[in-house]
């Protein structure tokens, strides 16, 4: 049995990952502040994501766009009108939920995305009524979850603008610029990193809903008479995905795993949005995660967004259920049209090949949370270890927050002191270190385990003669002996995966 959602947000403000915002007045729900570990181990999720995602690749590039934007950007993607969630409001005591989140948990049904009818009629031939005073809901009623703003000194509705509830806009609206400037042939993607803003009417699952959160995401675009060809499909044809599709829903059939190329012959979904699934449960993949914890889950017609024709969820089992951690969609050329129509600029694309101008489809829309994937690594990572009677925190090496800790053997020695401080300063300039000296080395080692260090570095009597020093594993408690000249070297040699063992004489 893991830990749940709730304990794991108390080791994580325990340990300093991550706190309630600004606590000392009480929080603020749906808000997180990031501790001294945890605004490491997000910076490293990130810097990972755009090394596979941008640097690595050769069709796309990134971008950094601004979180408020001229606000007819959101009319002309339609979040004005319709970013909205259904909420319920208990006519005497006031309470407000989310009526698709209540009829989820009551029915045990997948409700997000119904429209206000269909989840009225549910409601009240349910008879759900408010858990806290037992009285009947008003009308669900639309509730838009953009954060509105005024900009500059008047406060008139002229004035009005949005903090951005997605990174994606700004990737369409820069859609000419990005791909002239950069020269990019179809098909390419646009990528970014950055913070999102959604007014969720009930937070909930520590950092899974926030109001505050950071998203990843891309934006791929493909020519609309080519969309079926992806030319990377190839390299994935053989990697299974746990597969859940539209009818197999409706039958209540378990999800089955299958290979890319089996799921692309059985026309379960297009090349391209396989490839993106499979692409992104690899990345999960590498860093550490449990492959099997994945599937990939089809949208029901009726919980699509707006704008997608098809959409499928890459999900991982939370301890409080099967969550959504992206959702790739196909969005077509509605976004691009949209900005065309309302901008009145012309945003197509000009293809060498047949002479033509063409709006590109976007084939799938990659946009993962950093907060979940902080979640799914925090989880994968979290083993209460009954033998060492302590949490080891089994991060990937790439993301632990401290790679090594280096400690004296005895913290008043003056000669280990000042030869652990010199490996000290030598070591971090290239790597996340910790110096350590107060308890036992035992302490130390477990101290140190519970927040994923990865290495353990112990300064000892025979350094001072042999300039080597003892590293511990933190997985298996193996050491290994090294010369300090070699420290550096060995230490990135086991961050890009090389074994313990291989690195030096076990002892
Ligand atoms: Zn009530």
């Amino acid at each position: 049995m893991g830990i749940t959602i709730d304990d794991m947000s108390v080791f994580c403000k325990r340990k300093g990952f991550v706190y309630p915002n600004s606590e000392v007045y009480g929080g603020m729900s749906g808000f997180f502040d990031y501790g001294p570990l945890g605004v490491e181990l997000k910076n490293s999720i990130k810097a990972e994501w755009w090394k596979t995602h941008v640097t690595q690749r050769d069709d796309i590039v990134g971008i950094d766009g601004s979180i408020i934007t001229n606000p007819k950007v959101w009319v002309a993607s339609g979040h004005v009108e319709s970013f909205t969630d259904v909420m319920l409001k208990c006519s005497k005591c006031g309470n407000s939920v989310r009526a698709d989140h209540l009829v989820e948990e009551k029915l045990k049904i997948h409700a997000e995305g119904l429209s206000p009818q269909k989840l009225h009629e549910l409601i009240e031939k349910n008879k759900i009524k408010c858990e806290k005073c037992k009285s009947e809901f008003d009308k669900p009623k639309n509730f838009n979850m953009m954060f509105s703003t005024t900009v500059g000194p008047s406060s008139d509705e002229k004035s009005v603008s949005y903090l951005r509830p997605e990174t994606a806009q700004l990737m369409f609206a820069n859609f000419k610029l990005v791909q002239e400037n950069a020269r990019m042939k179809l098909p390419f993607g646009i990528a970014q990193v950055g913070k999102a803003f959604r007014n969720e009417i009930s937070p909930r699952d520590f950092l899974f809903r926030c109001r505050e959160f950071e998203q990843m995401e891309i934006e791929y675009f493909v020519n609309p008479e080519k969309g079926e060809d992806c030319p990377y499909v190839e390299e994935f044809s053989a990697y299974e995905l746990n597969v859940l599709s539209e009818p197999m829903q409706e039958k209540k059939e378990k999800p089955k795993k299958m290979a890319v190329n089996e799921i692309i012959a059985k026309k379960i979904m297009l090349p391209w949005h396989a490839y993106w699934l499979a692409f992104e449960q690899k990345w999960f993949e590498g860093l550490g995660a449990d492959k099997e914890k994945f599937r990939v889950r089809q949208h029901m017609k009726d919980e699509r967004s707006h704008y997608a024709t098809d959409t499928w969820d890459l999900e991982y089992s939370f301890p409080f259920g099967w969550k959504e951690l992206q959702g790739i969609s196909n969005r077509g050329d509605f976004d691009l049209k949209q900005h065309i129509k309302v901008s009145g600029k012309d945003l197509s694309y000009y293809d060498e090949g047949s002479k033509k101008k063409v709006i590109p489809n976007v084939v799938a829309e990659p946009s993962l949370g950093v907060e979940r994937s902080f979640l799914v690594f925090m989880f994968n990572a979290y083993e209460d270890d009954k033998k060492r009677g302590n949490i080891v925190l089994k991060l990937h090496p790439k993301l632990a927050p401290v790679k090594v800790a280096v400690f004296p053997l005895l913290s008043n020695k003056d000669e280990l002191v000042k030869k652990a401080r010199e490996v000290y300063d030598s070591l971090k300039k290239c790597y996340q270190c910790a110096y350590d000296t107060s308890g036992s080395i035992g302490r130390r080692y477990a101290r140190n385990d519970e927040i994923g260090t990865l290495l353990g570095c112990t300064i000892d009597f025979d350094s001072l003669k042999d300039e080597s020093v003892t590293l511990r594993d933190r997985d298996s408690t193996k050491q290994i002996r090294v010369k300090i000249e070699d420290l550096k070297c060995v230490v990135g040699k086991l961050i890009k995966g090389e074994k313990f063992e291989s690195l030096g004489k076990l002892i």
